[in-house]
């Protein structure tokens, strides 16, 4: 085979879960999904292979830190829940070494005005399905870099495209349903560039069901261009899937700076621009929203999340989308109703119950159905005192209060947020009920404010002290 380095993409499925089913034992088959995942991902090729016992153990430590490293997670070269729990995320095959950008030896195409070809379609799909999904993978690319892909219909292109079962004769054989879904080689000649798709997947171009074209042609296309993983959560490159909804799906400004590295910039007069993946420990880090689930707080960031657990000594980050796959971004106000076991998601003037990581039937509701006057476009953030049942919104300078037992908005509302809470506002992002105190965030600051004495108890911190920053 021409070019050693092959790329696969393991299957997906709904695998982030609030309570994540994770042995933390060292269990039989969990030591042997560890062995094979630090082979398959992290291993150099052409490595030799450990003799002795000792060197064996010392290079699974390493390779475990190096893996640890690349997620974020915290480096212990030991196999903990955390760490198990990422390796049995649906991800990409190709090897994360170094967590570089690029593929390593810099392959690239010598021209931009590159062909495809779909040389073998899908029973799954139909040929104009197909070729949409195609069509649109590639124009994330080219929109954001001087490269043009024209389609072929006959003859060889530069990229070769096909559906294909079981052995087919490149030294990778498909395996069926699940694990293996797509696999694509690096820029060069013959099968370089070409891209691979199981056809035993269950391929499909709408909604989170199956397996969906578009996102996984558009991360093979990013190797057949010459980009390797990132680790960058939000990148497309990201070796691990999550299901965004195609239609908002944009090119992360990683996935940018990355084809802009082998390509150059855009020819387009104004550059394009992505996506950039909020870090928890920047010093402009600030919440949309943030509320409590069953003991457990969740920070939400644009299309994000930040998940801290009493399971896990890290805090998992994550897309929204991983845990609510029709919820996508920029959550306005989200608080825990503890009287029906539910979390309250705002959004414009929607809002969602969800039932751990079930929406309840019939949401989204509409705001005015709390009580709300229809003139409320949004709510800047939300938290409920379980003791009392009272829910307090805030709405720029004001606050309403909702009852959770009578389920209905309090009487003398709305009432000034600088009149009960002194020292807060007037602009506040998110609310936080924990512990009995009330957190307010505003921009980079938290408030932390005792409701029965009125008072601000604390006010020098971060909003990000939370995340362990
Ligand atoms: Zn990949
Ligand atoms: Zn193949």
């Amino acid at each position: 085979m021409e070019n050693p380095q092959l790329l696969l993409l393991l299957l997906l499925s709904s695998t982030y879960s609030i309570a994540f089913p994770v042995d933390t034992g060292s269990h039989g088959g969990d030591m042997q999904l560890v062995e094979k995942y630090l082979e398959k991902f992290y291993s150099p090729e052409g490595e030799e292979v450990p003799r002795s016992k000792s060197r064996s153990f010392n290079s699974v430590t390493e390779k475990l830190k190096k893996m640890q490293k690349f997620f974020g997670l915290e480096v212990t070269g030991k196999v903990d829940a955390e760490t198990l729990g990422v390796m049995k995320q649906p991800r990409c095959g190709v090897p994360d070494l170094g967590g570089f950008t690029l593929t390593e030896g810099n392959p690239k195409w010598d021209k931009t005005n590159l062909t495809y070809r779909i040389e073998k379609y899908t029973q799954k799909l139909g040929e104009s399905e197909v070729r949409r999904a195609i069509k649109k993978a590639f124009k994330l690319w080219s929109d954001v870099s001087p490269l043009t892909f024209k389609e072929e219909t006959e003859g060889t292109a530069d990229i070769m495209i096909s559906f294909y079962r079981g052995d087919h004769q490149d030294n990778s054989p498909f395996d069926g349903p699940g694990w293996t879904l797509a696999h694509a080689f690096p820029p060069g000649e013959f099968i370089g560039g070409d891209a691979h798709f199981d056809d035993d997947e269950p391929w499909g171009d709408k909604g989170p069901r199956g397996t969906n074209l578009f996102l996984i042609a558009a991360h093979e296309f990013g190797h057949s261009l010459g980009l390797s993983h990132s680790s960058d959560l939000g990148a497309l490159m990201y070796p691990t899937y999550t299901y965004v909804e195609p239609s908002s799906f944009q090119l992360s400004q990683d996935d940018i700076n990355g084809i802009q590295a082998i390509y150059g910039k855009s020819q387009n007069p104004q550059q394009p621009t992505g996506p950039i993946t909020p870090k928890a420990c920047s010093p402009r880090t600030t919440f949309d929203a943030v509320t409590t689930l069953r003991g457990e707080i969740m920070f939400f960031k644009d299309r994000f999340l930040w998940h801290k657990s009493h399971r896990f000594p890290d805090i998992e980050f994550q897309f929204i989308s991983g845990y609510w796959p029709s919820l996508s971004s920029g959550v306005d106000a989200a608080y825990e109703s503890y009287e029906n076991d539910q979390v309250l998601l705002f959004k414009g003037n929607k809002y969602w119950a969800l039932n751990g990581q079930d929406i309840v039937r019939g949401y989204p509701k509409r705001i005015t159905h709390l009580g709300f006057p229809q003139y409320i476009k949004q709510i800047d953030a939300a938290f409920s005192v379980p003791e009392t049942g009272k829910t307090y919104f805030f709405i720029g300078s004001k606050y309403w209060r909702y009852d959770e037992y009578s389920q209905s908005m309090e009487k003398g509302y709305p009432r000034y947020v600088a009149r009960d809470f002194r020292g807060v506002g007037p602009k506040i992002d998110a609310a936080l009920r924990h512990n009995g105190y009330t957190y307010f965030f505003q921009g980079t600051k938290q408030i932390q404010f005792d409701l029965n004495s009125k008072r601000i108890v604390r006010d020098d911190q971060r909003s990000n002290a939370w995340l362990g920053c």
